[in-house]
């Protein structure tokens, strides 16, 4: 009661067990601490750090071994306690933190390779192993970076070798005056298969591919006959019975009596070279599509079956060339995919190939093409009735996915003629073929010669030609003359338009060549002088106009009488109209046009001479005619623009002349101001060009 301690009750356990226990704890750690120590690889030993809700988050190091501070440089009180990411952060990328709390969190010892970790500045490379105890783990890392390299380098030095060993495929062998096998290296083992001695004492011609024996034969003729190198290409048979393709060399010694008195030559395999090759070849000769021999195997062989024609003596008889065009194959290709294109394409082929059945005759011509052969052909009559034939079974639906094409052909047909050439056959075949696509597709034509088809073409032309005059289709626009002092517009020349029904306007050297082969360019110059005056009376005085009259105008009898009456009628000023015709006309002037121009001269029009220095006319003939003026031609100003000296030498020539002669000066296509600084600096006193306008119809000229 007094707070004093009266007593004490004792209890006993015995605890000799555990003890014992706790002692042998003690020396099994140590035990293990010591072995661990003594480990040769760096081994440590981590404790897990786990967040709140026990997840690991990094690891502490309890324990590092003596290797493991020796191989980071590092005592290991310094790293004890810290935690490895702190330490080493690159390892988590490695892998190694999560490799390690795996471990942990499986309870299964791991493995890991870390195949490059920077080491004080060494790149090494890592096994590591980690076993789990509690909740620590043991990690041991062992430096593989030397093993690693001579494993690499072993293998490196077995890849040398193999491949020098799979390479050592030359054979060289010697051959006596006889032509027998004396020598030969054991490659011939790894490339043939002969073991040397089943060789030796043998004539290796004995092995040469049948079909090769002639070029052997050949070959052996000149290495006996003491030529020292011949080279070869040639099939050998192998022990296992097939051939394979050797290129060689061999080289002939020659004895002392000035025979030969061996070969020896060296052979190398080049059989997957001569295959790649053929294979080559092959798909040169062929389109890849559809399988079909190319253009130019075609054209060989209608050269081989023209010429066994023409050997063959029997006249009348002559090879035909269909080409057979798809018709629209572009809008397939445009409107689905290339690949459609490509079925179509396949399809076609197929029934063509239904027709043409032997395939020598069916080729893949340039793009949407196929050529066919008709050998022996007796009547142009013989071919249509093919083309009809192919023109048919080529129709008919070809489905492709969703979509159905309905394909046709257009055809084209050529017969040969004497000295013909295929390419020439196919050639006018195909033109043929794009007459029947124009004529309406679907249909066959025969080939025309070219001045058959030009022929064709000025009569329509020509009936275009007559019909537009008629209805007035053809006007004049107006391309601006400026003084090129100082760039006002003094006048405009005449540029006949030719514009169709449809709106489209056609340039002059489109029409000009065939009207002027007929009486049609007469009417044609003088409905643009009529509308040339007309413009005149519009536009204000003094600007004046130009216009271009063609040879058979010129030399008209009734020229001066016309261009009088239009001037008359329309109360012009006759000096505003210039009349301009080619340097080229003024060579062979008629006493007819000296009186035209000398009359209208008189009247008050002014003569020009068109495209100036192109042709060849004498001063005298600019003399003693009324010639107004000059006009530089176009290409003169073109050259100059490029800075060709003789252009610019000539220009200054004919503005001289010009001068001298007391004649107007004009230059024509002038693009640039450049070229117009040029020309005004040469003296001459005005221009045209696009720099100041192209042609323009004549409501675009007149003042609103
Ligand atoms: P041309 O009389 O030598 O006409 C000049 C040509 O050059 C015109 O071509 C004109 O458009 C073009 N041109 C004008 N400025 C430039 C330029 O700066 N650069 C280039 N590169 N070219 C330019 P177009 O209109 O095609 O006339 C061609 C030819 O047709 C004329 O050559 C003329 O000989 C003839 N022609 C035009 N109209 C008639 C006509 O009514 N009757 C006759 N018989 N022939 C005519
Ligand atoms: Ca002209
Ligand atoms: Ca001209």
């Amino acid at each position: 009661a007094d707070g004093a301690v009266t007593g004490a009750i004792v209890g006993f356990r015995d605890i000799q067990d555990e003890v014992a226990a706790r002692h042998e704890l003690a020396a099994s750690e140590s035990r293990y601490r010591g072995l661990v120590d003594a480990l040769p690889d760096a081994t440590y030993v981590f404790r897990a750090v786990r967040d709140d809700d026990g997840a690991v988050v990094d690891l502490t190091y309890t324990h590092i071994n003596l290797a493991a501070a020796v191989s980071y440089q590092r005592a290991p009180q310094d790293m004890l306690g810290q935690t490895l990411l702190t330490l080493f952060p690159g390892l988590e990328s490695l892998g190694v933190f999560d490799f390690c709390t795996n471990t942990l969190i499986t309870r299964q010892p791991g493995y890991l390779r870390v195949p490059s970790f920077d080491v004080n500045g060494a790149k090494t490379a890592f096994d590591l192993t980690a076993v789990p105890f509690g909740d620590e783990v043991l990690v041991t890392a062992r430096d593989i970076t030397a093993a690693l390299a001579a494993k690499q380098a072993l293998a490196a030095a077995e890849q040398q070798y193999r491949l020098l060993a799979e390479n050592a495929t030359d054979i060289v062998w010697q051959l006596d005056a006889d032509g027998v096998l004396v020598w030969v290296t054991p490659s011939v083992e790894s490339v043939l298969g002969w073991a040397p001695e089943q060789l030796v004492g043998t004539d290796p011609a004995d092995l040469v591919h049948p079909d090769d024996r002639r070029v052997l034969d050949l070959r052996r003729a000149s290495a006996y006959s003491g030529e020292t190198v011949v080279p070869f290409e040639l099939r050998l048979r192998t022990a296992g019975g097939d051939y394979r393709w050797i290129s060689g060399q061999s080289r002939s010694t020659i004895g002392a009596d000035g025979a030969v008195d061996s070969v020896v030559a060296g052979l190398r395999d080049v059989h997957d070279e001569v295959s790649a090759r053929t294979a080559l070849s092959h798909a040169l000769e062929h389109d890849p599509l559809t399988g079909l021999a190319t253009l130019s195997v075609a054209a060989a062989r209608i050269d081989q079956l023209l010429d066994e024609l023409s050997r063959s003596g029997r006249p009348g008889r002559t090879v035909g060339v269909l080409c057979v065009g798809v018709d629209s194959l572009k809008t397939v290709n445009e409107a689905l995919t290339h690949t459609a294109g490509d079925r179509v394409m396949m399809a076609i082929a197929f029934r063509v190939a239904s027709i043409v059945t032997n395939p020598d005759l069916l080729a893949r011509g340039s793009g949407d093409e196929f050529i066919v052969l008709l050998p022996d052909l007796v009547s142009g009559a013989d071919a249509s009735v093919i083309a009809e034939q192919i023109r048919r079974a080529v129709h008919g639906t070809v489905t492709i996915g969703t979509h159905h094409v309905e394909p046709t052909v257009s055809i084209g047909i050529a017969t040969g003629r004497p000295g013909a050439h295929g390419v020439e056959l196919v050639r006018d075949a195909a033109l043929a073929m794009h007459r029947a696509k124009d004529n309406g597709r679907d249909r066959f034509e025969f080939f025309q010669t070219r001045l058959a088809v030009e022929a064709q073409h000025r009569l329509s032309v020509e009936d275009d030609l007559r019909q537009g005059l008629g209805q007035g289709q053809f006007v004049p626009w107006f391309q601006p003359v400026v003084n090129l002092d100082d760039g006002a517009v003094i006048g405009y020349e005449a540029l006949v338009r030719w514009v169709r029904p449809d709106g489209s306007v056609v340039t002059p050297d489109n029409f000009i060549p065939v009207a002027e082969r007929t009486s049609l360019i007469t009417e044609l110059d003088l409905a643009v002088l009529r509308q040339s005056v007309q413009m005149l009376g519009r536009l204000p005085a003094p600007m004046v106009v130009a216009v271009n009259v063609s040879a058979p105008t010129l030399a008209h009898a009734d020229f001066a009488r016309w261009v009088i009456t239009e001037l008359t009628s329309s109360q012009v000023d006759p000096t505003r109209l210039h009349v301009e015709f080619t340097e080229t006309e003024l060579l062979n002037i008629s006493e007819r046009v000296r009186g035209t121009m000398g009359e209208l001269a008189d009247f008050g029009v002014r003569w020009y001479v068109d495209d100036f220095g192109t042709g060849y006319s004498s001063i005298s003939h600019l003399r003693d005619l009324p010639i107004a003026g000059l006009k530089l031609d176009l290409s003169f100003t073109a050259g100059i623009a490029v800075g060709d000296p003789r252009c610019e030498q000539l220009a200054t020539a004919l503005v001289g002349l010009a001068s001298t002669l007391g004649l107007d000066t004009v230059a024509e296509g002038v693009e640039t101001p450049e070229v117009a600084t040029v020309l005004r600096a040469q003296g001459w006193k005005h221009a045209q060009g696009w720099l100041y306008g192209h042609a323009e119809p004549a409501a675009a000229r007149l003042p609103s």
